[in-house]
């Protein structure tokens, strides 16, 4: 059993040049991403860090956000109101894709999907777009631990190209599923996926999934406990675009990864983890990502079914703590 620093460390050496996969440039401000940057980071749900690589280097949280203000979305309107709007099924097709929206569903069919992440946003209550941002900033500062800013540059460039994104919102306002404020949520969405986090970050927001909702370091309740399990769910299934199945499989961990190149995994009970590498397979997954996730899902017996069979091996790997009592 490898301790996880030098594992971690391990992994840094032997993907760092790696250098297969493409930078996502249908945003035009991601296209200037360094493909060269590469993190990972793990925050155990008792407060312990382990990191190798870029692991303070920011960038655009994009679909990753999707995670979170669904558990908002899930706060505000409870499980079956929610689940009236916006599905929990898999689909199969590309995140961006509204062919299943326009001629067989009508409600989005989950909130990984594009459809389903701007129709939850939507949701987000507020009674202007400034009150609603301020209520998603907090949120996400919460889950933090720290003050989070949107990158303006990102949100302009998705602003401005962003006519999928509008042509979905339009057929969900056609279909009665969302309100004509479209602007304003779309707005907000691009708002959401432009934020600016680290793979520290996202490990220490994986890591208040992995603890029931509560902050790893703060120790605040960042999201009430019930809605962990459905935020969980719907990550397992639909959280790595159209490699969910096989994720699911191979790795076996509620996840969600973004076309920025983060990769955001929950080990129930026991950490966060995050990778960082903006190089994207076919699919819109971090390459080096996939790649770190198998090996530590091999490594530790992370799969949810080895952690359910009492296989699972992280806990050996760490340092006992020391001891903070007095003697
Ligand atoms: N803002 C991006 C979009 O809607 C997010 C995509 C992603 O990360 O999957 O196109």
């Amino acid at each position: 059993m490898t301790d996880i620093q030098a594992f971690l460390d391990q992994l840094y050496q032997r993907y760092q040049d790696l250098n297969v996969g493409q930078v996502a440039s249908y945003i035009p401000e991601l296209a200037k991403a360094n493909p060269d940057y590469f993190g990972i980071s793990v925050v155990t749900t008792d407060g312990r860090s382990f990191h190798a690589g870029d692991v303070d280097q920011q960038f655009t949280i994009q679909s990753i956000s999707k995670v979170f203000v669904y558990g908002m979305a899930l706060e505000d309107w409870g499980r079956d109101r929610l689940l009236e709007k916006v599905g929990v099924e898999p689909t199969g097709d590309p995140f961006n894709s509204l062919i299943r929206l326009d001629e067989t569903s009508h409600r989005p069919e989950n909130p990984m999907i594009n459809a389903g992440a701007i129709a939850t946003t939507s949701l987000i209550k507020g009674e202007n777009l400034t009150a609603r941002l301020n209520r998603l900033l907090a949120m996400f500062r919460r889950y933090v631990g720290q003050d989070v800013y949107v990158d303006m540059s990102t949100f302009l460039s998705e602003r401005a190209t962003g006519h999928r994104n509008r042509a979905i919102a339009h057929l969900m306002l056609n279909f009665g599923m969302i309100g004509d404020d479209l602007e304003e949520s779309l707005d907000l969405y691009f708002q959401q996926c432009a934020l600016l986090v680290t793979g520290r970050d996202l490990a220490t927001m994986a890591a208040a999934l992995a603890n029931q909702g509560q902050h790893p370091l703060t120790c605040e309740q960042v999201l009430q406990p019930q809605y962990v399990r459905d935020i969980l769910s719907v990550m397992y299934t639909c959280g790595m675009y159209n490699f969910a199945g096989e994720w699911a499989f191979r790795v076996g961990l509620p996840a969600k990864s973004g076309v920025s190149g983060g990769l955001m995994a929950v080990v129930p009970n026991q950490a966060g983890i995050a990778v960082y590498s903006p190089l994207l397979d076919s699919n819109g997954n971090s390459v080096r990502g996939l790649k770190v996730f198998e090996a530590l899902s091999q490594e530790y017996g992370f799969h949810v079914f080895d952690l359910a069979m009492g296989h699972c091996r992280f806990q050996q790997s760490l340092s006992p703590q020391p001891s903070t009592s007095e003697p």
